[in-house]
């Protein structure tokens, strides 16, 4: 076994490998770019070493200075996880050069597997099925068109070297060929520099089904199972869970061979995925498939496969990399239970899945529980999202004894996903969760598309219980500061939940949301514990349970979450079932901006963009006057006068992005 490797990649994949070596007893190198410095998987390792700029060009994707750095620290082997060099042969084939082991297969199997073309024909004469198609040299375009007309409508075209669904067009007939062929032979030029492409049969109600298989250097070939990897937006996985439901016995083990057969094909060695394409029927049984692809390294949701074996791939990968052999054999796998992985990427699924980038001000996650719950992430609280990687998050994994089990675990672990500073697609996760397809294991690549409505148009209608839940999150704080103030506890001269002999007392508490253009009051009487809103009137009483509020609205009980923002207490993020809704909460009281009143500079309180300027230099205005205002998560926040005085100076124009902190506007002093 090695005593110390290098790891070629950065954030959750980067942790993740560095938590089996600890384990081991293994040495680990991490590499940097200038943007991560500071990041989670820096401090996972032993050694860190700079590698060189932000942009994945600059730095992760600079083999030949990664095999510099893995040479002068002394480690004998480099695990490149999942992205950037995984899957480069030329990377593999320079390790071996410079006497390093790559901890994946042998550069010929990466080769042979990159081009989708080239590996259909090694398939096909491997007797592995392949969707009826065209992948052959002939790139001419009267021939693609004849072949098209020939499989029948609707085919998909895809770009040869593809990957990440670029490319690829789906061709609903004959006369609509000869366009889509160009647009995807563009795209496919452009992304990755070769214009072939092959042809498919679009398959109407398709399944994304795949296979963990392993090899060693002995020969030895066996399969982890499968996943199902059908829950996709825009032909990326949101959701993976092991085994795949809805497949028979024979099925499954026509698709682990076959894809055992694949990987012997290529000389494979480590842990590679076959990816295959499979027919559902009308209730989402599988039926025939067909080999899609091999991705010839670990994948993102490899956690599924351990949490249902009990095995750690990682550590399998190290051992055959160093030329152990297979830890099991075939018979003595075993499968049990069911688990599911959920992405949680910062991103606005509202708006088509937008990336997200900025600070994440709150990161509360569900507690890990060995063997059920499992968050691997490689970011912490504080931590940017910034525009140069992937943006995700974190990968929650939960295991049940059964798919149903699992599903609730799942869902009530999203409930416990809180994350502010950025959008996150955990609320859409949550509702995906409770969609009757996918808890029915009706599954299909179309799943998403065919829920558009439920899934991406969040319930907007607020309700008083929502109310209910922010005004007991105000009592609580209110209730917080009244104790850090009393001297004498039990005085009633401290006392300040606004008692009145002989009098009932009323109070008022104002929330916005949406920017600020919604406005709700909820009067709330002290004595007799009701609240109001217009004519609506309800007894209420509430509990704090630390992260989660349960109250009760007039015999209906209900729970959430409440997180106000660490730098604005005034706004109250909540949380309730698989609902995400910001808050603020108005308070007549407040002197705000008082510490920026002290030094005669305005700083803005979180990462936007400045989308209006009210004022110019020598302005005259006075406390509250709007000044500017900054878009921040896709919400506008009007910055106000902390003060009367004068402008002096506006450090930003309109469109201009500005980071937290940074001083936007200077007053005369
Ligand atoms: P890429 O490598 O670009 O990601 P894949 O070949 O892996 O492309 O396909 C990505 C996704 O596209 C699959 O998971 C599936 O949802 C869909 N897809 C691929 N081939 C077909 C097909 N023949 N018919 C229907 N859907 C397909």
């Amino acid at each position: 076994m090695f005593n110390k490797i290098l790891i070629a990649n950065r954030g959750e994949i980067a942790c993740r490998v560095a938590r089996t070596c600890r384990r081991l007893g293994i040495k680990t190198v991490a590499v940097y770019s200038d943007a991560d410095k500071n990041s989670l998987h820096v401090q996972s390792c032993d050694e860190a070493v700079h590698v060189g700029g932000s942009a994945p060009k600059d730095s992760y994707l600079l083999g030949d200075k990664i095999i510099k750095i893995a040479l002068e620290t002394g480690a004998q082997a480099i695990h490149p996880g999942y992205g950037f060099l995984s899957e480069n042969a030329d990377f593999a084939q320079a390790c071996e050069k410079a006497g390093l082991v790559f901890i994946g297969p042998p550069a010929s199997a990466i080769f042979a597997m990159g081009s989708k073309s080239a590996a259909k024909s090694l398939m096909e004469s491997a007797d592995v099925p392949l969707v009826p198609g065209y992948h052959g040299d002939n790139q001419e375009a009267g021939f693609l068109h004849a072949q098209a007309d020939l499989i029948g409508y609707p085919v998909l075209l895809k770009a040869s070297a593809g990957g990440g669904g670029k490319g690829m067009r789906i061709v609903e007939s004959s006369e609509k060929f000869p366009a889509a062929l160009d647009s995807c032979k563009r795209e496919a030029q452009s992304s990755f520099g070769d214009q072939k492409v092959l042809i498919e049969k679009y398959l109407s109600r398709p399944r994304h089904i795949e296979i963990q298989i392993f090899a060693d250097k002995q020969g030895n070939g066996i399969y982890l199972f499968d996943r199902d990897c059908s829950v996709q937006r825009r032909h990326q996985k949101v959701i993976e869970e092991a085994p795949a439901p809805r497949v028979s016995a024979e099925i499954k083990k026509a698709m682990g061979e076959a894809a055992v057969n694949a990987a012997k094909t290529v000389g494979y060695e480590g842990a590679g995925t076959v990816e295959f394409i499979v027919e559902a029927d009308q209730d989402g049984n599988a039926g025939r498939f067909y080999f899609m692809e091999m991705n010839t390294r670990l994948q993102v949701e490899h956690p599924v496969t351990e949490m249902i074996t009990g095995q750690d791939l990682v550590e399998w990968q190290l051992r055959v990399a160093a030329g152990e052999p297979l830890p099991l054999l075939q018979n003595e796998i075993q499968s049990n239970g069911h688990a599911i992985e959920a992405r949680i990427y910062a991103e606005n699924p509202e708006k088509k899945f937008l990336p997200s980038t900025g600070t994440l001000f709150a990161l509360n996650m569900p507690a890990e529980e060995k063997g059920s719950i499992r968050i691997d992430t490689g970011v912490r609280v504080g931590d940017v999202i910034s525009p140069f990687y992937d943006p995700m998050i974190a990968k929650l994994i939960v295991w049940g004894a059964d798919r149903r089990t699992a599903v609730f675990k799942m869902r009530s672990a999203l409930d416990d996903s809180h994350i502010i500073g950025l959008s996150t697609n955990v609320a859409f996760l949550g509702r995906l969760l409770r969609c009757d397809a996918f808890i029915d294991a009706n599954l299909d690549t179309g799943l998403i598309a065919k829920n558009e409505k439920a899934l991406l148009t969040p319930e907007k209608t607020v309700q008083i219980v929502d109310l209910a839940f922010l005004l007991a999150a105000r009592l609580e704080s209110d209730m917080l500061k009244i104790r850090s103030a009393a001297r004498e506890l039990d005085s009633p001269w401290q006392q300040q939940d606004a008692w009145r002999m002989n009098k009932s007392c009323i109070r008022e508490f104002s929330f916005t949301t949406d920017g600020g253009s919604a406005v709700y009051s909820l009067r709330y009487c002290y004595q007799d514990k009701t609240i109001s809103l217009g004519d609506q009137k309800s007894k209420f009483t509430y509990r704090n349970l630390g992260n989660e509020i349960r109250l009760e609205l007039d015999g209906l009980h209900a729970s959430a979450s409440i997180v106000s923002h660490p730098l604005n207490s005034n706004e109250l993020h909540l949380f309730r079932e698989g609902r995400h809704q910001v808050w603020a909460y108005q308070d007549p009281l407040e002197m705000s901006y008082s510490e920026e009143a002290s030094t005669g500079k305005l700083t803005a309180p979180m990462p936007g963009k400045v989308i209006a300027i009210h004022v110019k230099p020598g302005a005259l205005v006075k406390v509250g006057d709007p000044l500017l205002v900054v878009e921040a998560m896709k919400m506008e926040h009007t910055i106000t006068a902390p003060f009367d005085g004068e402008v002096s100076e506006v450090n930003y124009s309109q469109g201009e992005h500005v980071n937290e902190g940074d001083q936007l506007i200077i007053f005369k002093s």
